[in-house]
């Protein structure tokens, strides 16, 4: 099957006792055991909800295990704390999500647990591994300049040294890339964006080879990260239009990337499918699509940009992404305003970069918003 059959058969419709095409949502959070040894529990990642959303996302990301948890947070930080132990090294890049940053700043160093920052490029992040690093984490397209990370050669970089690489493959989606064929050990999404794709769900996964996956879930049981039947069943039903969703996105994104370039009082479009873009050939290599999150920045002086957002009428200010509704924010007013003004400009966050996550909408109405906005 290719990526959309997979999106809607995979794992679904193997409710056999009324032969309803659709996985019934399990509530028990009890199982009669004795007539065979499966022994679902939720926080033991194994009742029937989370086994057929585990499947679709294996057969969409090349994996041959995977969890579902409550967040992605809880997805991260379980894989993380699972192959972590003090006086271990793990170098991740300095462009991260926010609360990934958090949790190394704030709980690592607690833990004893060694970490390096190091810029999103592969030799940067090779260069910073040790002889007792064991993990290298990745974000790819970064957040919020859409810096693509060459993921094949930072794994070539650490096969053989004991070392897991993780991808935070969130901005990108199953869809437009699949780190496991990079040679990337661990997948990770906040299931929150784009697989769950209508901002009404929060939910995470973890995807991989079984053995990574075993140890992955021995830590799981005592974390207790689980995803409830219910939202695993809204995420299985989301994941059916996953590919629809965003091969539109996308096709969107691209559209409005190429039109901002052409605006007046736009500085810079920041978006892996445009030649401009620093890592596009990059991108080229290792995506089949581009994503649907763009960075644009305003020239200093001209449209402010807190007033652009007060402007727009159909594009929200909101601070998630990945929905089927278009949302942009401010990030050095939001997911960066804990760095430093000095921090950013080094990051090349400007005051006047907005992050916009392009929806299912049509391009002609989204272009329009824009056009009214800058206007005022
Ligand atoms: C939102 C997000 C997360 C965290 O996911 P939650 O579901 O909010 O816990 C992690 N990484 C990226 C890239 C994200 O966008």
């Amino acid at each position: 099957m290719k990526k959309s059959s997979r999106c809607v058969h995979a794992g679904s419709g193997m409710e056999t006792h009324a032969r309803g095409i659709n996985t019934p949502i399990h509530t028990s959070s009890a199982f009669r055991y004795l007539d065979d040894d499966s022994q679902p529990y939720p926080r033991y990642f194994n009742t029937p909800n989370q086994a057929a959303v585990v499947e679709k996302l294996c057969q969409l990301e090349s994996a041959e295990a995977g969890l579902l948890f409550g967040s992605g947070m809880a997805a991260i930080s379980t894989c993380l704390l699972s192959h972590l132990s003090a006086g271990d090294h793990v170098v991740l890049q300095d462009q991260l999500y926010g609360g990934t940053f958090n949790l190394v700043m704030k709980e690592f160093e607690r833990l004893g647990i060694d970490f390096t920052l190091a810029p999103s490029d592969a030799q940067s992040i090779l260069t910073a591994t040790r002889d007792n690093t064991r993990a290298i984490y990745l974000e790819s397209p970064t957040n919020p300049l859409l810096t693509v990370v060459d993921l094949q050669r930072v794994a070539e970089g650490a096969a053989g040294r004991g070392i897991l690489t993780l991808v935070d493959n969130t901005f990108a989606s199953p869809i437009n890339q699949n780190p496991r064929l990079l040679g990337i050990d661990l997948v990770l999404h906040s299931g929150t964006k784009y697989l769950a794709g209508h901002s009404d769900l929060s939910c995470g996964v973890a995807l991989g080879s079984r053995e990574v996956i075993d140890r992955v879930r021995a830590s799981a049981l005592n974390l207790g990260g689980c995803l409830n039947a219910t939202d695993a069943y809204l995420l299985e039903r989301s994941l059916k239009t996953l590919a629809l969703r965003v091969l539109r996105q996308s096709d969107n994104a691209a559209q409005l990337a190429r039109f901002l370039l052409g605006q007046e009082v736009v500085a810079a479009v920041y978006y892996p499918g445009l030649e401009s873009h620093p890592t596009h050939g990059i991108a080229r290599k290792q995506m089949s699509g581009y994503g649907a999150m763009l960075g644009f920045e305003l020239k200093p002086g001209g449209v402010n940009p807190e007033r652009f957002l007060r402007k727009l009428d159909m594009i929200t200010p909101a601070l998630s992404l990945g929905g089927v509704e278009s949302t942009v924010c401010v990030p050095a007013t939001t997911s960066h305003r804990h760095l430093s003004p000095k921090q950013r400009q080094t990051m090349g966050v400007a005051d006047g970069l907005l992050r916009l996550s392009v929806g299912i909408e049509d391009v002609e109405d989204l272009q329009a918003d824009i056009l009214q906005a800058l206007a005022g």
